[in-house]
């Protein structure tokens, strides 16, 4: 039995099959006393979002810490930079899902725009309205007017243990492939539930848009009598960072070697279309792939927004998710024109190069 609260009043619906779909929340590292709160925010949903606009609109804070260099952080460092404030990013490390060496054009880009970035934990939120700050893992207190959360998400889960469903190591609720929990007839989908990921071959939590919108559709279509099963997620994802485009999908190398592949990775940079034509940038890729088969495993890809970042990476997805090998990428007919790439794509370059090494 399902309930559902309407203002203080309960309604109790009875049903066939039950499909749970409540997303994330904020994670919140440290507790923010209710003093404290008119200045500190969290961004998951669009209330969070308003409340954020109105708050700057009100009170025109010069300055914000955010807490957290994942991708929402840094896509706020971006947002609140443009709007001429003082930027400060506070976390272990920038952009955590790609590779240092990558990390560190971002952390140059953000530099770039003077988002100052302290790579430290946040032990507490100190002070309130005008006097508010945070206090850091080095002893450090960082003062700022306005203090941001965006240090990942956790799954929201009250529901599905009401009804008895498992959980997994995550903490999300546990899944099958068909998206069915533990309980026969209640299925969960999104940010609330483990991800099949294809490569791994087994559950993880990714919460993801992408991932999230196919688990719905399969979560329903089998509420409803069918037969789908997820296909799984690489944890393909890109995200812009003022004047870059920073994408992922697969495995790094760390976590290929963890998972008993034996990798091989090269790092290369090459223009992202023909050097010639004006506004060439050179993109710097990360492939990834088993040295023994020459299976694909993972890309990183770090590059001018403008340059097609996403198509790349989601030409390595789609290869990855075929289990195609390095070799066979050089006999992709790829598009060619100068202002948009190269006779060898890119993506090409970078397994030439692979296969050199
Ligand atoms: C700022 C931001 C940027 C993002 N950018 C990207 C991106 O670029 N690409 C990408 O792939 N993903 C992105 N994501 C992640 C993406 O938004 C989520 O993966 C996706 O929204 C998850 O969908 P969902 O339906 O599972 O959960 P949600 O969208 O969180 O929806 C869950 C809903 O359930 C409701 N709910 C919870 N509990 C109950 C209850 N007991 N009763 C009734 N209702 C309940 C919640 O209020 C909410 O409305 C971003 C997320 C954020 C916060």
């Amino acid at each position: 039995v399902a309930v559902v609260v309407h203002g203080g009043s309960e309604t109790t619906f009875g049903y066939d099959r039950l499909v749970i779909a409540t997303g994330a929340r904020c994670k919140r590292p440290v507790s923010v006393p209710s003093a404290q709160s008119p200045g500190v925010f969290c961004l998951r949903t669009m209330e969070d979002g308003f409340a954020i606009e109105a708050h700057i609109r009100d009170k025109k804070p010069v300055s914000v810490l955010i807490v957290g260099g994942g991708y929402v952080g840094v896509e706020m460092a971006d947002a609140l930079a443009r709007r001429g404030m003082s930027v400060t990013l506070c976390g272990r490390g920038v952009l955590g899902t790609i590779d240092p060496s990558l990390g560190e054009i971002v952390i140059e880009e953000l530099g770039r725009h003077d988002v100052h970035v302290i790579n430290a934990s946040v032990t507490g939120v100190t002070g309130q309205s005008d006097d508010l700050g945070v206090s850091l893992s080095d002893g450090g207190i960082e003062k700022a007017e306005m203090v941001l959360f965006a240090a990942g998400v956790e799954p929201s889960t009250e529901l599905s243990r009401g009804a008895g469903a498992n959980f997994g190591e995550s903490g999300a609720i546990a899944v099958s492939r068909g998206m069915e929990t533990s309980v026969a007839g209640i299925y969960a989908a999104g940010d609330c539930a483990e991800t099949w990921h294809r490569l791994l071959e087994r559950s993880v939590y990714l919460p993801l848009g992408t991932s999230s919108h196919k688990q719905g559709r399969i979560a329903g279509e089998n509420a409803a009598g069918g037969a789908a099963e997820y296909q799984g997620t690489l944890g393909t994802q890109v995200v812009k960072v003022f004047d870059l485009a920073v994408a992922r999908t697969g495995l790094s190398d760390r976590e290929a070697s963890d998972e008993g592949y034996a990798p091989l990775t090269v790092e290369v940079s090459c223009p992202d279309c023909a050097g010639y034509y004006p506004g060439s940038h050179q993109m710097r890729f990360r492939l990834t792939a088993d040295s023994r088969t020459g299976q694909l495993l993972g890309a990183q890809i770090v590059g001018d927004w403008r340059a097609q970042v996403a198509k790349r990476v989601d030409v390595l997805a789609t290869a990855i998710h075929h289990r195609m090998r390095v070799q066979d990428l050089e006999h992709l007919d790829l598009s060619y024109t100068p202002p948009l790439g190269t006779p060898w794509d890119p993506v090409q370059v970078a397994a030439h190069s692979w296969m050199k090494a």
